[in-house]
């Protein structure tokens, strides 16, 4: 067998093609053969080199939201993980370690080993394969890896990760469910997603809020679920909440939105008394001001971060995506063969564009 094929992010903005042998396997760790690859905000960051000290450094094989085949496994891991050669996966950004107090409080994704896929260990940790930029992916014992169907297309079957943020940034911590109201503020893949949970876990009010250069993205809400939609540059999201909710407001505001402040500070005024307000949108870093604390106190306003998802969360978004997936197609704009991974990061990052909205974003090895 030749060698692997990898994406080394050597520096900031600089991609550059490399091989590495690939790795031998024990009994209990495996060697994936990458399907493809997802994009999110955060690979972005990471080629920028805004995330500093933050996961494994430089030089590293980016890539989090990984899928493919299972090349070769050991025995153990097989009967770990339920899969043998062949079988189509997708994998975990985090590797858990099972023994810090998040993982034995069974909230593994906090895990404080920080291992795991494409932000974590770069290529000076053996084997050096730890990202989906690449033709194989080493998986460590501890990896969590989900069967996929066969029959889905692979622009589609990539869309797991980013789903199963949305279902449990909207669903899961933020309680959309049959009858409730969900603002969800910034129409990007995340956020289209979520209206798509939002709609799936019965919530009745569904209103997308974006920018007036977010029209297409408001449009495609729409059609995936939306009740309403508000473009913040023509009409005050506030009064258009009191608005559709007859002034009842929202049970939920999930913030997606990437650098704007202006959701959260809204969002005390759109949630009802107890309400919740998810925040999911980096805001690189700058702190918030104006932020009405006493409004938040006597309403009784929950603030709560989230990052990633989760086991059950990645099994719903497999659910969906495999009965409903043929309606996500309008989000998988564009994918990148291996050669054409600096310009898939700059698209994402809106840095060039071929007139068509960029939503999601894959890389392939070939
Ligand atoms: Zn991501
Ligand atoms: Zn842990």
């Amino acid at each position: 067998m030749s060698g692997a094929r990898a994406l080394v992010l050597e520096s900031p903005k600089n991609l550059q093609l490399r091989e590495f042998p690939i790795p031998e396997i024990g009994d209990d760790d495996a060697v994936l053969r990458v399907e493809a690859c997802g994009l999110c905000g955060t690979d972005y960051e990471q080629w920028l080199g805004h995330l500093g000290d933050w996961g494994g450094g430089m030089p590293i094989v980016p890539g989090h939201e990984i899928m493919g085949f299972i090349e070769r496994i050991g025995a153990t891991a097989a009967k770990r993980w339920r899969v043998r050669e062949g079988d189509r996966v997708a994998v975990e950004p985090i590797i858990p370690c099972g023994h810090c107090a998040d993982c034995i409080a069974g909230e593994y994704t906090r895990c404080q080993s920080d291992l795991g896929y494409g932000l974590y260990q770069n290529i000076h940790s053996a084997p050096s394969l730890w990202g989906g930029y690449a033709s194989h992916v080493y998986l460590h014992p501890k990896t969590m890896v989900h069967k996929l169907p066969t029959n889905v297309a692979t622009d589609l079957m990539t869309l797991v990760n980013p789903l199963s943020n949305a279902i449990r940034w909207v669903y899961e911590v933020g309680g959309a469910a049959l009858g409730k109201t969900v603002v969800i503020a910034g129409p990007g893949q995340r956020g289209l997603l979520a209206a798509v949970a939002a709609r799936r876990a019965g919530a009745s009010q569904i209103i997308v809020t974006g920018t007036a250069s977010d029209r297409g993205r408001l449009d495609l809400a729409l059609q995936l679920g939306a009740t309403a939609v508000v473009d913040v540059d023509k009409e005050d999201p506030v009064e258009r909440v009191v608005d559709i909710t007859g002034g009842r407001l929202a049970d939920v505001v999930l913030d997606v939105s990437a650098g704007s402040m202006a959701p959260i500070i809204q969002g005390v005024d759109m949630v009802k008394r107890g309400g919740r307000i998810v925040l999911a949108g980096l805001k690189a870093n700058k702190p918030l001001d104006g932020f009405p604390i006493d409004k938040a106190v006597l309403r009784e306003i929950q603030l709560v971060g989230v990052l990633s998802a989760g086991w059950e969360s990645t099994e719903l978004a497999i659910d969906i995506i495999q009965h409903a997936g043929e309606a996500l197609r309008p989000l998988c704009t564009h994918s990148f063969g291996m050669d054409r991974g600096t310009e898939a990061v700059r698209t994402l990052g809106r840095e060039v564009t071929d007139g068509r909205d960029a939503i999601h974003i894959t890389l392939t090895p070939e």
